[in-house]
């Protein structure tokens, strides 16, 4: 991928994109369309990998555009059934682009083993006895994930922390390399568990990994030229400003930074479930991380930088894997990671990190602006049209009009609708009397 600017590519219809995309990427047009064709995965795989299968649930396949991560071009996956978030990142990541891009770096692929006890007599002996006993403990984690080893990983370290009444937590600290790590992690738990609980003279409690990965943070800076931001007759400093004090709101209010996360969402989702991850471990450690210091916290804050640019930063746990999980049998999934171009766990959790970054920017621009609804509407009035049983060109037709008229209800679009269908079946009739 050498350049992520695709003019025109909402313009064109699924087919010319598939071969727009292909051709960026160097991939077969044959291959793309067959694995996006057919949603990635049959039935019988499914019936294979959860219970109770009675069918499959599609959602939309897209493109994020415009991607510049530390000086590389990204085509981003986005799955996704919200109508306005591919537009919209894509629109911020283009805005990024006038500042030199995304700037993004990763901690080590480290995921946390939990190993709960009870009924500790004496924490501070106990803390002693593991803390010496560590090389013993990490030996025994390793000899539980060969596999792992192999390939670079491995249990790192190890901590004793004290909850209080007798109950101590030991993390062993693993390096998953480039799988998410939760059934390798969970394995290492289960495996130091008994050594643990006879060095610290407790019992045994859970064994299993924290989704609270916080030592596996990405970081997403991005400065963008006050000029860039200017649109609509607006100064790009009236625009930054709004930005700024939006971030402000949601640093100040749990209420505010609930949405404003959820926006950061947006992106970060499609991109997780487009390359096959576990979104719910995603979501539940970006929120308990937002929680870390007592209270709800945005994600990603923007502020004035020295030059008067808009600068912005992102930082939050991802739980992310290139291997493993059910990346091996979801044809999207191989699909979304390789249009991704990524190499590693961590530069995916870079990429995705930026989608995250351009959906929040994306979203307090239209916010601190227009409000969310000029822009948001018009995408949405398509999926009102859809859902009357608008088909091919009556989509954009029924959503411009229901749009226009300020009304983008579904009984304004059954309204438009039926009077197209009427319109268009005296038509077909006058013309076939001729
Ligand atoms: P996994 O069980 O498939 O393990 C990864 C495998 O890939 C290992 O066998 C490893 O040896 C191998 N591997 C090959 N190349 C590798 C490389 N370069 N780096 C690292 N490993 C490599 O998957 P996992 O990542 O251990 O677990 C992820 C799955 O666990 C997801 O499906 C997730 O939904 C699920 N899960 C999540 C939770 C949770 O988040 N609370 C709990 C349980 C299970």
């Amino acid at each position: 991928m050498t350049n992520s600017r695709l003019p025109g590519f909402y313009k064109l219809s699924v087919e010319e994109r598939r071969r727009v995309a292909a051709q960026a990427l160097g991939v077969d047009v044959a291959d793309l369309s067959r694995a996006l064709s057919s949603g990635g995965m049959d039935c019988a795989t499914a019936d294979k990998s959860v219970e109770n299968v009675i069918g499959m649930y599609s959602l939309p396949f897209a493109l994020g555009l415009n991607v510049q991560l530390n000086g590389r071009d990204y085509l981003a996956p986005m799955v996704v059934e919200e109508a306005s978030v591919v537009a919209a990142a894509s629109n911020a990541a283009r805005i990024v682009r006038a500042g030199g891009g995304f700037h993004a770096e990763t901690d080590a692929p480290i995921m946390i083993a939990q190993v709960q006890l009870d009924d500790v007599r004496d924490v501070a002996a106990a803390t002693a006895a593991l803390l010496a006993e560590t090389e013993t403990i990490l030996a025994e984690a390793n000899a539980a994930v060969p596999g792992l080893v192999v390939r670079g990983g491995g249990a790192r370290a190890i901590e004793v922390r004290d909850l209080g009444d007798g109950m101590l937590v030991v993390h062993v600290l693993v390096d998953c390399r480039d799988a998410m790590g939760a059934n390798l992690v969970n394995t290492i738990a289960e495996e130091v568990a008994p050594r643990i609980a006879h060095l610290a003279g407790g019992r045994i409690g859970l064994r299993i990994l924290s989704n609270l990965a916080d030592r596996r943070c990405v970081r997403v800076t991005a400065s963008i030229p006050v000029e860039a931001l200017a649109f609509e007759g607006r100064s790009g400093e009236s625009v930054r400003d709004g930005i700024v004090r939006a971030s402000r709101f949601a640093e100040k209010d749990p209420y505010r930074a609930a949405t404003h996360n959820k926006g950061v969402m947006n992106g970060i989702d499609a991109v997780v479930i487009a390359t096959g991850n576990d979104w719910r471990a995603v979501e539940a450690g970006a929120h308990a991380y937002a929680a870390r210091n007592g209270k709800y916290e945005p994600l990603c804050t923007w502020r004035i930088g020295d030059d008067g640019s808009l600068v912005g930063e992102l930082a939050m746990p991802l739980s992310l894997g290139i291997v493993g999980g059910s990346i091996r049998i979801h044809g999207g999934a191989r699909l979304g990671l390789e249009m991704s171009g990524v190499q590693s766990a961590s530069e995916l959790a870079m990429l995705v990190g930026c989608v995250g970054m351009a959906s929040n920017l994306a979203a307090l621009r239209a916010l601190a602006t227009d409000g969310i609804q000029r822009g948001h509407m018009l995408l949405h009035a398509r999926t009102v049209a859809i859902a009357v049983g608008a088909r091919g060109e009556q989509v954009e037709h029924v959503a411009a009009e229901i749009h226009a008229r300020g009304n983008v209800t579904l009984d304004a679009a059954r309204d438009a609708l039926a009077r197209m269908v009427a319109v268009s079946g005296a038509l077909s009739v006058g013309l076939g009397g001729e």
